[in-house]
């Protein structure tokens, strides 16, 4: 029996382990990338969150030596503000994502979060401190009301419910045969990106991380859904400090600045406005995506 038990007790700790890091949901990156791992300092303090003030300074970072990907990256996301990236397909926009949850160290210049350099405060407390809205959400073979709950496993069931009704999903939910109690995940209903999206956002709002990274979806999803998506992250932005990754352009019209980067380097920051009138890179993005859109 001992050696059936032993398997099975093992399978379970792998569960365990498993559910436990998805409750930063993030985490599943860190346990499944191969990317080498980054190691705390000895001395290394939890961070300390005041406001959410995020700082590129400088920074230089390639995957392989001898490929630079990113150039002196730098720009401020003001606490508070909503910051967006954008720019061509490989221009860097989801390394500066890996860069901030520290996945990778940059090879020179710093990132600080209210005046920490994130090299120098441990991980734990990092990514406790960044809620992320990615692009593709991992469903568990469990409930949907249990799969939001992921966000922060000690959540109450009111506490649960809020979240669903903020991530505007309630009326889905209710449209399911068996309600929040309905399965999803491989085994169970299939959803949409676009409710799936919703799922991240209950999560983030659960897990109460003072900033906010939302991945936008490269593939497009209807208007009815992108504006469902759009309106409840906006309501969660709120009074948090946000940086999203945009692919449409048409999505972050409103935020307080956008960063265009292009093969690694920041070449235009502003808000939407004073972009288009500067004709530049901004505006030929802008352009060309009207053009396909019409
Ligand atoms: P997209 O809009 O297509 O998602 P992006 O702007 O987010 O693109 P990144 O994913 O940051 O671009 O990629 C920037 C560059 O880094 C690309 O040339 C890509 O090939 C390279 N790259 C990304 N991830 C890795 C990796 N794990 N190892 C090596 N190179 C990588």
């Amino acid at each position: 029996t001992m050696q059936i038990f032993m398997p099975l007790n093992f399978l379970g700790f792998v569960y365990r382990e498993i559910r436990g890091a998805l409750a930063n949901i993030e985490n599943l990156f860190t346990l499944l990338s191969k990317a080498p791992s980054v190691l705390d300092d000895k001395e290394a303090a939890p961070l300390n969150v005041n406001k959410g003030k995020i700082r590129f300074e400088q920074i230089n970072f390639g995957y392989e030596p001898d490929r630079q990907i990113l150039h002196n990256v730098s720009f401020d996301v003001p606490a508070g503000k909503k910051v967006a990236i954008v720019g061509p397909s490989g221009a860097g926009k989801s390394t500066v994502i890996k860069l901030l949850f520290r996945f990778y160290e940059a090879n020179s210049g710093e990132i600080y979060i209210d005046g920490q350099p994130i090299s120098k405060v441990n991980q734990a407390s990092l990514r406790e401190a960044i809620g992320i809205v990615p692009q593709d959400t991992v469903l568990f073979n469990d409930s949907i009301f249990e799969n939001i709950r992921y966000g922060k496993p000690s959540a109450s069931d009111d506490e649960v419910n809020d979240a669903i009704r903020h991530a505007h999903l309630s009326l889905f939910i209710n449209s399911l045969p068996k309600g929040k109690d309905t399965q999803v995940g491989e085994r169970g209903l299939k959803l949409s990106g676009g409710e799936k999206q919703r799922v991240a956002i209950a999560r983030t709002i659960l897990k109460g991380a003072p900033i906010l990274l939302f991945d936008e979806a490269t593939s497009s999803l209807d208007s009815q859904s992108e504006q469902a998506i759009l309106s409840a992250f906006r309501e969660i932005a709120i009074g948090h400090t946000s940086l999203v990754i945009a692919h449409r352009l048409s999505t972050i019209v409103d935020a307080d600045s956008i960063i265009v980067l292009q093969d690694g380097r920041v070449v235009e920051q502003g808000e939407h406005h004073k972009l288009l009138a500067q004709k530049g890179p901004y505006y030929h993005l802008w352009n060309t995506q009207q053009k396909v859109n019409s």
